[in-house]
Formats: C-alpha cells, structure tokens, sequence
C-alpha cells in the first residue's frame, strides 16, 4: 500500500490543514518535551518565528532509564491543545501504548511513533484506526525495508495519512548521537509514495550539528525536517545538548527562505 509500484505519484499529507510532501518544506519544531505551559509556549512562538508550520512535543517520553522524565501525560497534552490555541499551530506529539491512542489522537493533529516503538505492531495498528495523520520515526536499528513494512502495518488499517522520518540509525561511530543515514531519503522516495522528513536533533545530538544536517537532508530532498527548540537548553528536562536557541533558529529561519523556491 506504501510503494510506489502501485501509487506512482507522490502523496501529500495534510496535518491540521498543513501539507507536508512535494514541492513543500515542512519544519515541525517545538521542544523534546513538554514541561511547562510557558516553556512550551516560547518554544512554540520561537518554532513559529522562524517558519514552523507544525508544533512537536512530547507529553509521553519513552526514555532508555526509568528514571529519566518521563512526561507530563494528559497535563502535557492539554498545554500542547492550549499553545495550539494560542499560536495556531497543528500539533504532533508522541503516543507510545496502544492503550492510550484515543486519548493522544483526541488533543494531537497527527500522532507520532517514535524510533523504540518502530515495530510495535499492536501500537501501529492502533494509530491505522484512530483517525490521524501518522509520523514514523526510522527504527534506530531498523533497516528500510523493515521500516516500510511499519508503515504497512498502519496503511493496512485503511490510514495512508503517513509521513516517514529518518532520525539517524545506530553504527558504530560515537561522535554523533546517532548516524544520519542520509542516503535513505532518496532510497524511500523511489520505493514509497510517502513524504519524507528527517530529524536532525535526534540525528547529530548536538545543537551545532542540527543546521548542517538540515542542509544535507534539504539537499538530498527531504520534504521537511523536524527540529527541538527550547527556551533555555541548559534548563530542559530532556535532551538539552540538541536544543536550538533563538539566535540558531534565525539560522533554521534563513536556510528555509532560501531553499524553499528550490524544492
Ligand atoms: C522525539 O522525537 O521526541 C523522540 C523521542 O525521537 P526518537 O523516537 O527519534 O528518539
């Protein structure tokens, strides 16, 4: 349901009223998670200012320790419901249990399945029928063939609302937090329909990495990129050392404006 074999053209996919796919440049940019309303506010406002289209944050953090933030839950996607009120701004955010795919897909535009949860099939199923747009975040061990038979599991629900996103797969470099697998953007959009996006934050894990990894995926032509942003990096409750600042997302901002016209 995902080829191209059968689906030539390439899909658009409409979140909240916004396209992400071909002769687009979507960026989806808020913060890793939501920890307050005014820190996910100025993160939206601050996502907004330099052309986001699209709020992410996560209100249910699947984190490696047990101990590590865990996420606000309902709390956290009610702030994101109220930024989305306030700033106009579809919202993407992160379901990771199959239990609680009707109540994410109640407060979310479209709902995300991160890199652990690739080949939780019951929770790909789930999101096939909640009605939503769908984000599929690359298994970090995942090949591409697996990865496109995930997002088999959710076409076959009748849902081909699907955006796939390369996050970087683990080798064994240690530099970055994650090796961008870049080649994959082209090698997905030959075999499948579906848009394609990468993220650079979870990619490089490091704020100065984001802006070249965004070039490379705009160059190699990624329909879109998604970027963490916070108001203060030094303070976040999750993956500050990927944050961008204010001053990085004027850069985001510019890189966007010039290479826009050309996609
Ligand atoms: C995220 O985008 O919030 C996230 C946890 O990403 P990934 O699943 O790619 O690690």
């Amino acid at each position: 349901l995902v080829s191209r074999e059968h689906h030539p053209a390439r899909s658009v996919v409409r979140v909240g009223g916004v396209p992400i796919g071909p002769d687009t440049l979507s960026v989806i940019a808020g913060p890793c998670a939501v920890e307050s309303p005014e820190q996910t506010l100025t993160a939206a406002r601050m996502a907004r200012a330099a052309g986001a289209s699209l709020l992410r944050g996560g209100a249910y953090k699947p984190r490696t320790s047990p101990y590590a933030y865990q996420g606000l839950g309902e709390a956290g996607l009610r702030i994101l419901a109220d930024v989305r009120e306030e700033t106009g701004l579809p919202v993407v955010t992160e379901v990771i249990d199959p239990g609680s795919v009707e109540l994410v897909a109640s407060y979310a535009d479209m709902l995300q399945i991160g890199t652990r949860n690739m080949q939780n099939f019951a929770l790909l199923q789930a999101v096939g029928s909640a009605g939503r747009p769908v984000l599929l975040k690359r298994g970090f061990g995942a090949t591409i063939d697996e990865w496109l038979m995930a997002a088999e599991y959710i076409a076959q629900r009748g849902n081909l609302d699907i955006v796939l996103c390369e996050r970087g797969i683990r080798t064994f470099e240690t530099r970055t937090r994650n090796t961008l697998d870049i080649s994959a953007v082209p090698v997905v959009q030959r075999l499948s329909h579906l848009p394609v996006i990468v993220d650079p934050s979870h990619s490089g894990g490091r704020r100065e990495l984001v802006l070249p990894l965004m070039r490379a995926a705009l160059a190699v032509g990624a329909d879109g990129v998604m970027i963490d942003v916070h108001p203060a990096p030094e303070a976040a409750l999750c993956d500050g050392d990927q944050a961008l600042l204010d001053a990085d997302m004027q850069e985001i901002a510019k890189t966007a404006t010039v290479l826009s016209p050309l996609m």
